[in-house]
C-alpha cells in the first residue's frame, strides 16, 4: 500500500515537474522548474530589455512605430533555447511558456519602460493549426507575462483569417503583400488609447510582427511595443 502511495505522489509530480530537464533531457530539473540548474546557466539571454532602441528594435525600423521591444533569448541553430521551443510548439509542453513568461515578466515589469503597459496581446495562430496543437503557445508566453506583471492579457484581441503556410507555393515578394490580409484587429474599442504589448514565440523574419504590430498601431491612440521569448540572428 505505501509502495502504491509512494507512485501515486510521483506520478502526480511529474505531471506537475518534469522528472528530466527539458533542455539536456539528462539532468533533474531544480524544483518547481522544467529546467536544470545548469541549463539555466548557459541559456543565452539578450539583456536587451532595459534599452528603448536595441537589436529587436533595430529590425523594425521604418516598418512599424515601435514604442520598445525586446527578446529574452538568443535563437540558436542546435542550442538550447531552440529545443525548448520546440518542447512548447510540438510536445504539448506549453507550461514551457507560461513560466518562460513569468520568468521575463518579472524582468519586464522592473523596468521603467514597461510599466505603463495596459494590455498583452499574443500573436494569433490560425485557428486550425490551433485545434491541431490544442493550444497557441504565444498564449502560454502572454499568460505568464500577465500573471508576473499583473496586466490583463486578451487572446482574441487580433484574429488571423488566413493561414500562411497555405501560400507557401507563392513567391517571397506576393507572401509578404498577401500577409497585410493575414490579420485583423477584432476589438478595436478595448484597444484606443492603450499601451499594447504585442507578444510571439520567435522572432524571424519580423514579418508576423510587422503585420500585427501596423495593425495595433493604426487604432487611435495606441501604442505599440513588442516581446518574444527568443530572437534568431539575422
Ligand atoms: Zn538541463
Amino acid at each position: 500500500m505505501k509502495k502504491f502511495l509512494t507512485q501515486a505522489i510521483d506520478d502526480v509530480l511529474d505531471l506537475i515537474y518534469p522528472r528530466i530537464c527539458f533542455c539536456c533531457q539528462e539532468e533533474t530539473p531544480t524544483p518547481g522548474e522544467n529546467t536544470c540548474l545548469e541549463c539555466r546557466m548557459q541559456l543565452p539571454y539578450t539583456n536587451i530589455h532595459k534599452q528603448r532602441t536595441n537589436s529587436f528594435t533595430e529590425r523594425f525600423l521604418g516598418r512599424v512605430p515601435l514604442h520598445t521591444g525586446a527578446s529574452y533569448y538568443h535563437y540558436k541553430k542546435g542550442g538550447l533555447v531552440r529545443k525548448l521551443i520546440y518542447q512548447l510548439k510540438y510536445h504539448g509542453k506549453k507550461e514551457i511558456g507560461v513560466e518562460i513568461g513569468r520568468a521575463y515578466g518579472r524582468e519586464l515589469i522592473d523596468t521603467e519602460l514597461y510599466k505603463d503597459i495596459d494590455l498583452i496581446v499574443p500573436v494569433p495562430l490560425h485557428p486550425q493549426r490551433k485545434r491541431t496543437r490544442g493550444y497557441n503557445q504565444s498564449d502560454m508566453f502572454a499568460m505568464g507575462l500577465s500573471e508576473a506583471m499583473g496586466i490583463p492579457w486578451k487572446a482574441d484581441a487580433l484574429k488571423r483569417i488566413k493561414s500562411t503556410s497555405t501560400q507557401t507555393q507563392k513567391g517571397k515578394f506576393e507572401r509578404l503583400a498577401n500577409m497585410d490580409n493575414v490579420f485583423k484587429v477584432k476589438s478595436e474599442s478595448i484597444l484606443r488609447g492603450k499601451h499594447i504589448l504585442l507578444v510571439d514565440d520567435v522572432l524571424t523574419t519580423g514579418a508576423t510582427m510587422e503585420v500585427c504590430g501596423n495593425r495595433l498601431s493604426e487604432i487611435r491612440g495606441a501604442k505599440v511595443s513588442m516581446a518574444t521569448i527568443a530572437m534568431a540572428s539575422q
